[in-house]
């Protein structure tokens, strides 16, 4: 397991926020908070809940099925590991919240709002992560 800096995760940009998300996808899981005040999912990462201010919360798995909210198309700057141009969507997942993911791998043609798409997992070098897949 990859472990640097003793955070469980290869990701270049975490913090304390994120690392059980970068942690989860180590495991090939899809993570993301849930306010244990309300009940409330979040994603990104934050301290505390917007719906009521509490800052406990645990780490609930997203079953990885979804409907693309809205998307772009990424095409420059170049970025390390992907291929240009590739969508960003935002997704509706299944549990309700909303999840920001890559979709290299699916030609920007393929990709429509309303769309479903599935998390697949996969390494960007030495770095666990994500990204959507239309079905
Ligand atoms: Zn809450």
């Amino acid at each position: 397991m990859t472990n640097a800096e003793g955070r469980g995760h290869n990701a270049p940009c975490s913090n304390r926020d994120f690392d059980f998300f970068y942690q989860g996808l180590e495991n090939e899981q899809l993570l993301v908070q849930r306010c244990t005040g309300c009940g409330t999912l979040r994603s990104l990462p934050s301290p505390g809940c917007e719906a009521c201010a509490s800052l406990e919360w645990e780490p609930v798995e997203l079953a990885g099925d979804g409907e693309i909210y809205s998307y772009v198309v990424h095409h420059h700057p170049p970025l390390p590991g992907f291929a240009s141009p590739h969508p960003i969507a935002l997704v509706i997942m299944g549990e309700g919240v909303r999840v920001l993911g890559a979709m290299d791998g699916t030609d920007p043609s393929d990709v429509k709002i309303g769309g479903r798409v599935k998390a697949e997992f996969l390494r960007r070098d030495t770095v666990a992560a994500f990204r959507f897949r239309a079905l």
